[in-house]
């Protein structure tokens, strides 16, 4: 295993226990990011994984030997920080050569890597100009090129495209794909954006308060979300949730009695639990169907985003959003009959919020 962190532990000097427990192995080349709300330990982990805070308690190894101790130097990682930090007086050029003029490298060398870091960011025809006469985006592409071009093992960013408008972090969310594709280096990308970890990651590390929640890929967190918050976090619109006691295989949403004795194989071993019932907005269909649950609902309002509509329902004082194909969008305060198909169906438990 190329990066080992062994019950790591962060405790800040005014005692604030920020990591819990961190256990994660990462694989050379993995695109690896941890995702999460604000607050949550995401920073604190990569900036121990990079050396610049140190380690409570528990293990990190690279290439299996202990590195708790080594410098930032020594671990040889490149960092990435949300704000780009580039020297305003130097050209792109020089900002990209920084670090390798500081170790003195040879000219023909640097020249050599600059080009080649600067094809692969697309920044070959900006290599005189000074940063200011960049866009938001260019000037974030010259931070990763000074990153890139030390030819690091590990390559760490926090939050690189919090800076970005919107369009440019879409573009430059594809670009960081490609530079990790074409590169192939080990990457820890920090990130409180389900988006862009879905889209960047070969796997998601998903934290709460210190706490990481699951590990797996965007497809194993989507499909099979070990507990409620996992579930409400990973998906846009989120799952939607009703909390409900199981009596006599069924459950209730709110003024419906939704029937999971057909959907639920399990349904007569649940009964009498207390429950989170959730399903996602675009799981469910218009049409009836066959091992699916139906609910009758009320329509409270629509949004039709182009290809498909947001639906705001109620059934009594339950609250939930559904997709549909903007084709189907159906009329404001009228019923609505919806179908969730059985695979599509999620059963948490009420007290532990964990996956039944
Ligand atoms: P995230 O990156 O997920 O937003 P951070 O890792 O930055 O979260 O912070 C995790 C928690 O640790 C937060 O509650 C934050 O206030 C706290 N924290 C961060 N730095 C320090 C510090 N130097 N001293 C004490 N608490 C800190």
């Amino acid at each position: 295993m190329y990066i080992t962190l062994k019950d790591i532990n962060k405790i800040y000097p005014n005692g604030y226990h920020a990591v819990h427990n961190f256990n994660l192995e990462i694989e050379k080349g993995e695109f690896i990011v941890f995702v999460g709300p604000s607050g949550c330990g995401k920073s604190t982990t990569l900036r121990m994984i990079a050396g610049l805070e140190n380690i409570s308690s528990g293990e990190f190894l690279i290439n299996g030997v202990r590195a708790n101790e080594k410098g930032p130097r020594e671990r040889e990682v490149a960092m990435v920080f949300q704000s780009y930090a580039l020297y305003p007086q130097m050209t792109v050029f020089d900002n990209i050569a920084f670090g390798l003029t500081l170790q003195g490298v040879d000219e023909d060398v640097i020249e050599e890597r600059v080009q080649k870091t600067a094809k692969i960011l697309g920044l070959t025809d900006y290599l005189d100009r000074l940063p200011r006469a960049l866009s938001g985006g260019q000037r974030q592409r010259v931070a990763i090129g000074r990153a890139l071009i030390r030819k690091v093992g590990i390559f760490l960013m926090d939050e690189p495209l919090s800076n970005l408008d919107a369009k440019q972090r879409v573009t430059m969310r594809s670009e960081i794909a490609q530079i990790h594709r074409e590169t192939g280096s080990t990457t820890i990308y920090v990130t409180h954006d389900q988006t862009e970890a879905m889209t960047l990651a070969d796997r998601i590390v998903v934290m709460k308060d210190g706490y990481v929640q699951q590990v797996g890929t965007p497809y194993e967190l989507y499909f099979k979300p070990a507990n409620v918050f996992v579930a409400g976090f990973i998906g846009e619109p989120p799952m939607n949730f009703a909390r409900s006691k199981v009596e006599k295989g069924c459950i209730r949403f709110g003024d419906q009695t939704v029937d999971l004795t057909a959907v639920r194989p399990d349904a007569a071993a649940l009964e009498g639990k207390e429950v989170v019932f959730g399903f996602r907005p675009e799981a469910i269909t218009l049409r009836e169907q066959e091992k699916a649950t139906r609910i009758d609902c009320q329509v409270e309002l629509t949004e039709m985003l182009g290809d498909n509509t947001n639906v705001y329902i109620t059934s009594g004082e339950q609250q939930a959003i559904l997709k549909v194909d903007s084709h189907d969008t159906p009329e404001t305060d009228a019923p609505l009959r919806f179908y969730i198909p059985a695979e599509s169906i999620y059963l948490f438990d009420g007290e532990t919020e964990m996956v039944l």
